[in-house]
């Protein structure tokens, strides 16, 4: 997954394999997600792409149908299919580059949502060239998954976490404080967020992948519908009981920007705390108890 994950548990004996089993849990999915390796089960439904289905397992299937729905209530702002874009972006392999305008314009004829077709263990891309990327999602399904593994071990009070993507178990009184980096980089944390145990949060940034060309910054959170990075919004965390949803949603408001986006995740009852392109810190009224701003 390209990021740094944890599993912190507080438990008598046996705790540590318990967490080393939801370090496998992690490294199984990565093997069948991961882009940058072609025998994944996502690089063999972009190999036959137009071509025809894949058999997947159950988890791709899960992922799939997940990022669909997200797709569906944003109206298209969270799209797995950008990965065609993303590529040529050098957002995959890590090589950062700023494609040529035309070529970008001719890529979004194969970003769409609606061209992946999924049935009981298949799931097919309408177009020659589509490309999945689940860099958006599968930090927070890989949480989950790990979350329910801990769960079916009795463990009581843990910590997960993917770059970020976060959730946690703990008794109901337990708070979690976490910090919501400052994108300008000038402070460490804008402020802490309380987090009641059970739920989960992600941050989308952009300052966490990105390059600089001719004084220009691009950064890795495309919009769909330009093929260029989205610009309404610097960072975008989501509070939700799924991790999975926290990271698809962060991705999704983002490209929406505050107005759309806080309206989206009111609507899912989802909590957000946006910081928009001018700086400004938007936070959902279901969150405004909890979440700490510090003063300038
Ligand atoms: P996140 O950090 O969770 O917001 O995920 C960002 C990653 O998701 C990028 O590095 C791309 O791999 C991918 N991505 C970029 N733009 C989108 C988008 N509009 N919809 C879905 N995935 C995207
Ligand atoms: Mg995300």
């Amino acid at each position: 997954m390209d990021t740094l994950v944890s599993i912190e548990i507080k438990a008598p004996k046996g705790g540590e394999s318990i967490a080393n089993e939801g370090i496998k849990i992690f490294q199984d999915l990565q093997y069948k997600f991961d882009v940058n390796q072609d025998e994944s089960e996502i690089s063999k439904i972009n190999n036959y792409s137009g071509l025809k289905s894949a058999t997947v397992s159950g988890d791709t299937l899960n992922i799939i149908r997940k990022a669909l729905e997200i797709s569906k209530i944003s109206d298209g702002a969270f799209d797995i299919t950008i990965g065609a874009v993303t590529r040529e972006w050098g957002f995959i392999d890590g090589r950062y580059r700023l494609p040529e305008d035309r070529k970008i314009k001719n890529l979004l004829n194969l970003v769409d949502y609606r061209g992946i077709f999924i049935s009981d263990s298949e799931v097919k891309l309408k177009k020659r060239g589509m490309f999945i990327d689940l860099g958006a999602i599968a930090k927070g399904y890989a949480v989950d998954k790990v979350y329910e593994f801990l769960k079916t071990k009795g463990i009581k009070e843990a910590i997960i976490n993917a770059g970020g993507t976060i959730k946690t178990i703990g008794s109901n009184k337990k708070v979690w404080k976490i910090g919501i980096k400052d994108p300008t980089g000038k402070k460490e944390v804008i402020g802490i967020l309380n987090l009641e145990s059970g739920l989960a949060v992600a941050t989308s940034g952009d300052y966490e992948r990105y390059f600089i060309k001719d004084g220009v910054k691009y950064h890795h959170i495309l919009d769909p519908r330009t093929g260029y990075p989205a610009n309404l919004c610097r960072g975008v965390t989501v509070v939700s009981y799924s991790a999975t949803e926290a990271d698809a949603l962060s991705t999704a408001i983002f490209v929406l920007g505050p107005e759309s986006g806080l309206e989206l995740a009111k609507r899912i009852n989802a909590g957000t705390i946006i910081i928009d392109k001018n700086n400004n810190i938007i936070v959902s009224d279901n969150l405004k108890g909890k979440f700490v701003r510090y003063e300038n």
